[in-house]
């Protein structure tokens, strides 16, 4: 067979490929000081994974999600350490659930048509090189779960991760990489830069080969992906209410809610941010909360100084966000018991605890007069993120009500909000939840692009 020009090229990429497995230092796999040449390795190893079988591709995911599960409590710890958000047993918790449950090949599905014509195939075919934007809340979570799910695509991936957590970031792209090695598979599945800046991600979001940008983070972000002339999966914020209706199991609901809402310290983008009660059952979901589920009730002058420290100069304090709530309490003089997980109060919806995404165990409750207010105080809180929401309530008329009325890509009856990410509900896990683009919740399928494969005349055998 006579050789071409391109099949010279490709065998010349295919050896550099291997060139930068032999050259990369111990625990640099995949790390560059250049955006630039970051995006030609990645683009070198999606050549070698294109050529790969899905089993070849499944081996080398088999190996991401041992090492997760291996390196769960580092991955954890180095976290917390770095960006001081969250808590280690919950990190390691998330850790696990990515190992688990991110869907790998098996999510890449066919759909064909047969008949007198012939036979066609709509296949899910790799974007190429995606570049993802990924945040400090669940910096290594999004690492790991973005690339289970492109490589299961056959796509590689270059990060433009948050500069706040960039060790715990490399840390992961680094053990990605090793995992490929391991399993036979190319360096440089995931690459990164040692030191991301907007600089970075503009190079990245302007690249020529850059086909697709998956951001996850606030509003700031996803904003900024979709005017790149790009194709964007925006996942963006929420500020989740959950509503609990006259006919809920009060006792269970204050339970769940307080289980969700302290999740990793609130930093989970799905978990419960506010309540808003029906006023027939507040002061007995108020009653649970505190004497049940280790709230703290906050005085209306406790609320304000909380006020001023958390939101200061009307703006999100960092180093409130992903805190617990007796380090949240001590913030403001109050030196609360050991038990206490959340800090609650009653409040209207406008209170500015209530209306901003926090990321923090502070849970205000709003009284609704009944269910159709609770439903317009909902929506209004989520302020049309279509993010998440939540429900208490046996009522399906109204728990239909709301589904309709609030229209998330993510909506929990009964259950806390972790039941979405497949922890104590069924379905598979995602920490990339494309809200503003309306993909939902990501997964292989979603780094793919739909390719018709037409065979006129033929191959139909029925
Ligand atoms: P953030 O918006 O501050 O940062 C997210 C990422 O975007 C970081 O890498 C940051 O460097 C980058 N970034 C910010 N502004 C940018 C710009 N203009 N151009 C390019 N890059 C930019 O968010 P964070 O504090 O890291 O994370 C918390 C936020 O992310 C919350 O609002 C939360 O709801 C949201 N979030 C959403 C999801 C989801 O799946 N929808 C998941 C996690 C977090």
């Amino acid at each position: 067979m006579p050789i071409s020009e391109s099949m010279v090229q490709d065998i010349v990429q295919e050896v550099m490929a291997k060139m930068q497995i032999a050259d990369a230092p111990a625990g640099k796999h995949g790390i560059f000081t250049d955006m630039n040449e970051a995006i030609e390795a990645a683009k070198a190893s999606q050549k070698i994974v294109r050529k790969m079988s899905l089993d070849q591709r499944e081996k080398i995911i088999t190996c991401i999600r041992r090492k997760t599960k291996e390196n769960a409590e580092i991955l954890a710890r180095m976290g917390v350490d770095e960006t001081g958000m969250g808590n280690v047993g919950d990190k390691i918790l998330k850790h696990h659930l990515v190992a688990d449950k991110t869907p790998g090949t098996e999510d890449l599905s066919t759909t064909a048509w047969s008949g007198d014509r012939g036979l066609t195939l709509i296949e899910m075919g790799p974007f190429g090189v995606i570049g993802a934007i990924t945040p400090c809340t669940n910096p290594s979570e999004t690492i790991l779960c973005n690339t289970i799910g492109m490589l299961a695509g056959g796509n590689t991936v270059v990060f433009n991760p948050h500069p706040a957590a960039i060790k715990t970031s490399i840390y992961a792209i680094n053990l990605l990489n090793e995992a490929s090695l391991e399993a036979g598979g190319p360096d440089n599945i995931a690459v990164t830069v040692e030191k991301p800046t907007l600089e970075t991600s503009n190079i990245m979001m302007k690249h020529k080969d850059i086909p697709l940008i998956a951001a996850t983070g606030g509003p700031g972000v996803v904003t900024a992906v979709l005017s790149s002339g790009k194709r964007g999966i925006g996942a963006g914020a929420g500020n989740p209410p959950a509503v609990v209706d006259e006919t809920a199991d009060v006792r269970k609901a204050a339970q769940d809610i307080v289980n969700g809402c302290t999740f990793d310290n609130n930093l989970p983008c799905i978990a419960e941010k506010e309540i808003v009660a029906v006023a027939s059952i507040t002061d007995e979901l108020m009653h649970y909360l505190v004497s049940e589920n280790d709230c703290y009730l906050a005085s209306k002058e406790e609320q304000d100084k909380l006020t001023a420290v958390v939101l200061a100069g009307g703006k999100l304090n960092r180093k409130c966000v992903g805190r617990d709530a007796r380090t949240l309490l001590s913030m403001i003089g109050v030196n609360a018991p050991a038990n206490i997980r959340c800090i609650v109060f009653e409040g209207p919806k406008e209170h500015p605890l209530i209306a901003t995404e926090l990321m923090m165990p502070i849970l205000g409750v709003v009284r609704a007069k009944d269910f159709d207010d609770a439903v317009e105080q909902a929506v209004w809180l989520e302020h049309g993120n279509r993010h998440s929401a939540h429900i208490h309530s046996k009522n399906i008329d109204n728990i239909t009500k709301y589904a309709k009325a609030i229209d998330t890509a993510i909506l929990v009856k009964n259950a806390p909000s972790y039941a979405a990410l497949g922890f104590g509900g069924e379905g598979y896990c995602t920490f990339t939840i494309a809200s503003r683009t309306g993909e939902g919740l990501t997964s292989a399928s979603t780094f793919t692009k739909r390719r018709r494969c037409v065979m006129a005349d033929s191959l139909c055998i029925r």
